[in-house]
């Protein structure tokens, strides 16, 4: 509340979200993976989704690209589901709006997609599908010397998605009881994933470590706080990390299944979970 009468909050437009994202050191030929959470972005003229990225495609211009996950979300034992996941991809309004954006590219993995507009979306998509890894995506990205953009999502889902893909090469991914088992159903028949990312809740552990080797760039977009890096700095942060201590992208959730209970590489707290979770079992019959 600004206290005066009749006052409007600031709306956002095409232009001066532009202005902001240049602010974070994005510019022209710049590949670029963006995340959001959009209701966090305040007013917008035209709609949230379309005016943020009519806004880094403005900023990257015609040689660069605008990235997004388009996730379907992945179930245990896929072959059990009865229908096909057609409808809207679960990770967001940006995906959503990037997917069904004039001349898209979207890559083929049945539940990891990414969907990229711009000079370098047919290179970023390109061999990403049922047989390669959830982020094959982000090596194409670190080829192209490209970044990565949180908008408004720093909190709410933390952290870049480099780290998923770091666990992916260390052959973490895979380490985890329902890789293997854990996908969805497609028109064509059941997608069973050989790696499952699972819980990036943790990540947030990486952003001292970001700050402390200044690969970091802040500030608003929108109303929203921002971060933006170059993938290949976030990756030379956390492959030391993630080498000398796998746990350490695990979150701290005692409940969380996936960190607690599936990865291979964190047995220790697998006694106490699953104990609680079968007395929970018990208790609600
Ligand atoms: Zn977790």
């Amino acid at each position: 509340m600004n206290g005066s009468k009749g006052m409007l909050p600031p709306m956002h437009t095409v232009e001066t979200l532009a202005e902001q994202l240049t602010a974070l050191g994005l510019g022209a030929g710049d590949h670029v993976l963006m995340r959001a959470s959009l209701r966090r972005l305040g007013m917008v003229e035209g709609g949230r989704a379309g005016a943020l990225i009519g806004a880094a495609l403005r900023v990257v211009g015609p040689a660069g690209t605008v990235a997004a996950l388009a996730f379907r979300p992945m179930v245990p034992f896929p072959r059990r589901m009865k229908t096909a996941d057609t409808g809207p991809y679960s990770s967001g309004g940006i995906a959503n709006a990037l997917a069904g954006w004039p001349g898209a590219a979207l890559s083929a993995h049945p539940s990891c997609a990414w969907a990229a507009v711009g000079g370098g979306a047919a290179a970023l998509v390109a061999g990403h599908d049922a047989r390669s890894a959830c982020f094959h995506p982000v090596g194409a990205l670190l080829t192209l010397g490209g970044k990565l953009v949180n908008v408004g999502n720093v909190a709410d889902s933390p952290g870049f998605s480099t780290v998923h893909h770091v666990q992916s090469e260390l052959g973490l991914s895979r380490r985890n009881l329902l890789a293997g088992h854990i996908g969805l159903r497609t028109p064509s028949g059941a997608f069973a994933s050989h790696d499952f990312p699972g819980c990036s809740k943790g990540f947030v552990k990486f952003y001292g470590a970001y700050v402390s080797a200044g690969v970091l760039r802040a500030g608003p977009v929108g109303d929203a706080y921002a971060i933006a890096a170059a993938a290949s700095d976030l990756v030379a942060v956390e492959r030391p990390i993630i080498a000398a201590d796998p746990r350490f992208p695990l979150c701290d959730d005692p409940g969380c299944m996936h960190c607690r209970g599936l990865v291979t590489y964190n047995k220790r707290d697998w006694p106490a979970f699953w104990a609680r979770w079968a007395w929970r079992k018990v208790r609600r019959r």
